[in-house]
C-alpha cells in the first residue's frame, strides 16, 4: 500500500543543515500495524509527518497505492489526507469549544461522501472507542484517556485507509496508555493498516512490526511472529 523511495528531508536554518531523515526506504501493506522507536531527534516525527503528507520530503518519491504523492499539489494532498489519512496526537488536540459529539463530528468534515449519515456514524465511532456518554461533554470536562479516545474517534470516522498515531499514549497513565493500545489493536484485527511512533517497549511489542531509527535513517524492521 506504501513505498517510501529513498525520502530525504533536509532542513536549512541559519545555515546550519539538518539532515531529519538521511535515506528511508519503507514499504507498508495494508494491515500492518507498524511502531517505530527511536531515540529523540532521530527522525521519527519528520518520518510520521512526511506519511501524513504534512511534510514535504527534500528527495524521494512517496507511493501511495498506485499514486505518486510528491507529484501532488496542496490541494490535492489536503484531499488526500481528508479521505485516506486519521491522525493521532501525544497531546489529543480536540477544540476546547466544541463537544466531543462536535469534535468527532470533525472528522467528517472534508469528505464529500460523508453526506448522509453524519450523525450515525459519529454515535457509531464514539461507541466504538467508548466515550459516547460523553457526547455533550466539552474536552476539559474529560479525563486525559477519554480525551484521547475522542481523538480517536474523530480519527476513524471517516474511516481511512491508514492510521497515524504519534505518541498516542505519551501523555496517559499505564491504565489509560492500555485502553488506547486495545482500541488500536482492535482497529487493525478489523482491517486498519496503523502506523504509530512509541517510546514505549511494550507498546511497541503490541504492534506485529517494530522499526528502529538513528540519525534519520532506519537501522532495523523486525517482524513479531504471531
Ligand atoms: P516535540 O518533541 O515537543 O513535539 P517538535 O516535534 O516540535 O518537538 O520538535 C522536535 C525537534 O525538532 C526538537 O529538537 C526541536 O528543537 C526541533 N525543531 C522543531 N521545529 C524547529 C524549527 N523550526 N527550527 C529548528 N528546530 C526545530
Ligand atoms: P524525533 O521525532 O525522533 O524526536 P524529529 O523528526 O522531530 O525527531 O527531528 C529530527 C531532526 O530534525 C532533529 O535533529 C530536529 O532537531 C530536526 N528538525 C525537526 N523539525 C525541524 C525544523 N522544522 N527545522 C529544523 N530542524 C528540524
Amino acid at each position: 500500500m506504501i513505498r517510501l523511495e529513498n525520502i530525504q528531508r533536509r532542513y536549512v536554518s541559519d545555515e546550519v543543515e539538518t539532515t531529519a531523515l538521511a535515506d528511508i526506504n519503507l514499504d507498508v501493506a495494508a494491515g500492518e500495524f507498524v511502531a517505530i522507536m527511536g531515540p529523540s531527534g532521530c527522525g521519527k516525527s519528520t518520518l510520521l509527518n512526511t506519511l501524513g503528507t504534512v511534510d514535504r520530503p527534500t528527495a524521494g518519491r512517496y507511493l501511495f497505492g498506485d499514486r505518486d504523492l510528491v507529484a501532488l499539489n496542496e490541494a490535492e494532498l489536503a484531499r488526500f489526507r481528508a479521505m485516506t489519512l486519521g491522525f493521532v496526537f501525544q497531546s489529543f488536540n480536540l477544540i476546547d469549544e466544541l463537544t466531543i459529539a462536535e469534535n468527532v463530528e470533525l472528522g467528517l468534515i472534508y469528505r464529500k461522501d460523508a453526506g448522509g449519515d453524519r450523525k450515525g456514524r459519529v454515535a457509531a465511532a464514539m461507541d466504538r472507542v467508548g466515550i459516547s456518554h460523553r457526547a455533550r461533554h466539552y474536552p476539559h470536562q474529560l479525563s486525559g484517556g477519554q480525551q484521547q479516545r475522542a481523538a480517536i474517534a474523530r480519527a476513524i470516522v471517516g474511516e481511512p485507509k491508514l492510521i497515524l498515531a504519534d505518541e498516542p499514549t505519551g501523555n496517559l497513565d499505564t491504565e489509560n496508555g492500555q485502553q488506547v493500545m486495545d482500541i488500536l489493536t482492535s482497529l487493525n484485527a478489523d482491517g486498519a493498516t496503523i502506523i504509530m511512533v512509541t517510546h514505549s517497549p511494550s507498546h511497541a511489542d503490541i504492534a506485529r512490526r517494530r522499526i528502529d531509527m538513528l540519525d534519520g535513517r532506519i537501522v532495523a524492521s523486525l517482524a513479531r511472529a504471531i
